[in-house]
Order: structure tokens, then C-alpha cells, then sequence
């Protein structure tokens, strides 16, 4: 065993990656970060039907957006490869030929629909399915008969009866009654290892001293413990942290709404927003700190306080985050990341005076909580986009608010641009101030009844723009 922890995120590339096991990752990456260990990227692709390279790819990709980097792994190799589980069968095979040599694993020759059949009887019977072991007590005769029919074998390990008992870092003592469990497969009928045979090898011989993992694992865990007895390995340490879950409590998933990294990304949450949300989700590490930034993720993280409880998912925070750290962003950083949604709200940058769109950027990113909503904030900025709101005509149509209006326009005409001169003016001349002043001059140059402020949106507009819009909006009014 190595003195710095070794740990690991394993995922299964049988879909995009989910900001549950995103969290997941995260927690063993900065588990190995702290304590100066190391972290390793190993790809459980075992389900050959629902694996797939692309996912693989896109799980990467994912990690490599959040920031988590791998001291090894499939893309840059290390001593303990290869990192990716089909590259390893040989590694399963001596192992398996190990557990068949003494007597703890026995062929299994039952089909599918058999096995469905004997879980269907057992729900009748409203007794737990497990299997019944059938085929453990094969003759030598029998199972040649299974051989002849053509039928290929899964492979079952025998439970040890007993309880089974760990400590887990984040939830204490557990135990488990064997007598719950069915014996199990390690070894599929195509010959290729279950998760739970696989990941009790490469845990042991890539020098895993730590499992981290969410709390659905805590069953496989038991098993895992039961191979590692069989196979004479020292179980790493465990730890199991709690779920994600939706607003109804149960674990998040497609129909509580977006949950792989990839569908933040696109929304136009930053990595470091959802890192540091992910890093705050039912846990207390941060202190009660809500922006926080990696360096003190790395130096605060306690694996003993990532939280025993579900977390709910709450949306409003990941935007409200994501918020601030879009308003400390330098306006250049910011406006390089929102090009790809500014063109997707329609808009076509290429023609676009980039010193101009800097400083509408600069001016709206209070306001944004999710980069894809860039395009509600600039469209006041376009002439050919100007149109006036339902809530804003009404303002509009006041008798007070066309005179305020007036006085503006006649003074943009004669060629006055400063900004507080002109309201200054209009304040002076009608008597009207604050709101009941500023609103109806917002209303006639942007259509709308909210906004970013006033004196910025003037100078960005420019004379032309502003005349031309109080031109429109006059015009509507007289109808
Ligand atoms: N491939 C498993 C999963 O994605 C890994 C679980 C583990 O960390 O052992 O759930």
C-alpha cells in the first residue's frame, strides 16, 4: 500500500456524464488533491451493449471542462494500465480460473427467461428474489447435459453466510446480512467479468487505498467485500456519500429536468459556477462559505463532510452562482465564452464592431444568470430588434411621460449628448424625478420596462439610435 491515498472515478460510458457522478469525481479529486495523493480515470466498459466510445469521450470531456484532471487514466497511461476495463480481461480470467480452482465459484447454465421465471415466483410468494443456487448443486452429469444442449455458463459465487461488516468513512459502521444475498454472477456467459468482480480486481491491483461513491453503492460494496475475502485482498477504505435527488426526493434524473455536465455547459452555466455548487451540495466543508474557489475546496475538503443526507438539487442557487461568477469575469474572458450563444440567440457577431459589443457586454453582465440568456439583454442594443412591451405602453401613453419624452428628443436633436444634462433638464422642466422620471425615458429608448442603467445604455446607443427609437415610440403614441 502506497502512504498517499490513491483513488479513483470509474464511470460507466453508458451515457453523458451526470452531474451526480460529476460529484462523485470531484470528491475523489480533491480528496487525492489534499492529501497530495493521486487520482486516477479508470473506464468501467464491461456492457458492451450500452458502452459506447463517444460517451467515453464525452465523460472526458465533461471532467476536462470541470477542471478535474487524472495523474492516469485511458488518454495518458500510468503504471497500473491499461484503464480501461475491456483492455484488462485476461488480468479477470486468471483470477476467475483462481475462485473455480477452490471450489467458490460454480457454473451457472440458467437462461434468462428461467431466471426471470424463478423472480417472478418468489415475488408471488412475496419473499425477497434472490437466486436459489440451483445450479451449485449440479452433478457432474448435469451440467455435462447443459454443456451438450450448447448452453455457455455464467459463473456464481458462492456467498459466505454470516454478516458482512465494514466502516464507511462517511456513515460509520454497516452491516449486512448475507442471507439476503442470492449467489452472484461475476463472470457473464460471453466470458466478460461483472462490475462487481472487475472493480474488486483492478481496485486491488491499481492500489486503490480509498472507494469513494455514492450510497446506491453500498449493496455492491458488501459483495465487493466478499470477493476481496475470497481472493485473499485487503479492502481499500470506503465511503459513501450521499445521492443528488430532485424537489420530490428521489435521485435525480432525466425527468426532474437537465442532469448531465454537458446540458449545464450548453445552458451556459460556467464550470467553476457548477464545480463550486457541486462542491457545496450536501456537504459543509465549505464552511458555510458560498463562492468557493478551488484553492480553498482543495485545502478545506473532509471527506467526512460531504453529508450522510440526499441533497436537493436546487436550480435557483446553481443560477444564482453562476451569476456572481459571471459578474467577476473580465468582460474580454466573458465575451470570448458568450459568442457561441450570441450567435445562437441569432445574432451575427462576425458583422459585429467587437469594441462596441465589449462594452454592451460589459453593461449587462450584472444581470445574466445563465450565458444562453444573453440574447434578453442585448436585443435593446439593436435598432432592428426594437420593439416596444405590453408593460411598456401604458407608460408610454401618459400624457406626463410624452412630454418628459419630448424634452429628450428635442434636446438629442440640438445636438446635446450628455446624458445628465438632458435629464437634468427634463427634471427641471417638468418637476418630475426619480422612477416617475427615468422610467418613461427607459421605455422610449429600449421598449421595455427594465434593464441596465440608463447612462450606460445612452452612450452605447448613441444620438442616431436614440432619435430614431423616440421617433417610433412618438409615432405609436399619436395613433
Ligand atoms: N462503473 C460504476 C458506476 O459508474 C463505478 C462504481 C464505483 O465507483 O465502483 O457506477
Amino acid at each position: 500500500m502506497q502512504d498517499k491515498p490513491r483513488v479513483r472515478f470509474a464511470p460507466s460510458p453508458t451515457g453523458k456524464l451526470h452531474i451526480g457522478n460529476a460529484r462523485t469525481a470531484l470528491y475523489n479529486w480533491l480528496f487525492a488533491r489534499h492529501y497530495g495523493g493521486n487520482f486516477i480515470l479508470r473506464i468501467e466498459d464491461t456492457d458492451r451493449k450500452r458502452t459506447s466510445r463517444d460517451f467515453e469521450r464525452e465523460i472526458i470531456d465533461g471532467l476536462k471542462w470541470l477542471s478535474i484532471d487524472w495523474d492516469e487514466g485511458p488518454d495518458r497511461g500510468g503504471s497500473y494500465g491499461p484503464y480501461r476495463q475491456f483492455e484488462r480481461l485476461e488480468l479477470y480470467d486468471e483470477y476467475l480460473k483462481k475462485l473455480i480452482g477452490e471450489s467458490r465459484v460454480y457454473p451457472c447454465y440458467c437462461s434468462d427467461e428461467e431466471l426471470e421465471r424463478e423472480r417472478e415466483t418468489q415475488m408471488l410468494r412475496r419473499v425477497p428474489p434472490r437466486y436459489s443456487g440451483r445450479c451449485g448443486t449440479l452433478s457432474p452429469n448435469e451440467r455435462k447435459t447443459f454443456e451438450n444442449e450448447g448452453r455457455k455458463p455464467a459463473w456464481r459465487f458462492k456467498i459466505d453466510r454470516g454478516v458482512i461488516e465494514f466502516k464507511d468513512l462517511i456513515r460509520g459502521e454497516i452491516k449486512f446480512n448475507a442471507d439476503s444475498i442470492g449467489d452472484f454472477i461475476i463472470v457473464r456467459s460471453n466470458g466478460i467479468p461483472a462490475y462487481n468482480f472487475a472493480a474488486v480486481i483492478d481496485d486491488h491491483h491499481m492500489e486503490m487505498s480509498h472507494v469513494i461513491r455514492g450510497e446506491d453503492h453500498l449493496s455492491n460494496t458488501a459483495l465487493q467485500i466478499l470477493i476481496y475475502r475470497a481472493l485473499g485482498f485487503i479492502p481499500p477504505f470506503f465511503a459513501h456519500h450521499s445521492l443528488i435527488l430532485g424537489e420530490d426526493r428521489t435521485k435525480l434524473s432525466k425527468r426532474h429536468g437537465s442532469v448531465s455536465v454537458s446540458e449545464f455547459r450548453d445552458t451556459g452555466i460556467l464550470s467553476e459556477a457548477l464545480s463550486n455548487y457541486l462542491s457545496l451540495l450536501g456537504s459543509s466543508f465549505a464552511k458555510s462559505k458560498e463562492i468557493f474557489p478551488r484553492e480553498d475546496m482543495i485545502r478545506q475538503f473532509s471527506l467526512e463532510k460531504t453529508g450522510r443526507g440526499g441533497a436537493v438539487f436546487d436550480n435557483k442557487k446553481l443560477k444564482w452562482i453562476n451569476g456572481i461568477y459571471i459578474r467577476n469575469y473580465e468582460t474580454d474572458r466573458l465575451l470570448e465564452l458568450l459568442m457561441p450563444f450570441i450567435s445562437s440567440a441569432g445574432y451575427d457577431c462576425n458583422s459585429m464592431d467587437m469594441k462596441w459589443l465589449y462594452r454592451v457586454v460589459d453593461t449587462v453582465k450584472d444581470n445574466i444568470g445563465t450565458l444562453s440568456e444573453i440574447g434578453d439583454y442585448i436585443d435593446i442594443f439593436f435598432d432592428d430588434h426594437f420593439e416596444v412591451s405590453e408593460d411598456a405602453v401604458p407608460i408610454l401613453e401618459k400624457k406626463e411621460s410624452i412630454k418628459i419624452i419630448n424634452i429628450v428628443y428635442d434636446m438629442l436633436k440640438s445636438g446635446t449628448t450628455d446624458y445628465k444634462i438632458i435629464m437634468e433638464t427634463a427634471r427641471d422642466e417638468t418637476g418630475f424625478k426619480g422612477r416617475a422620471l427615468f422610467m418613461p425615458v427607459r421605455a422610449a429608448v429600449t421598449g421595455k420596462t427594465w434593464g441596465p442603467e440608463l447612462d450606460k445604455l445612452f452612450s452605447i446607443l448613441g444620438t442616431k439610435s436614440l432619435i430614431d427609437r423616440i421617433d417610433r415610440v412618438l409615432k405609436l403614441t399619436k395613433k
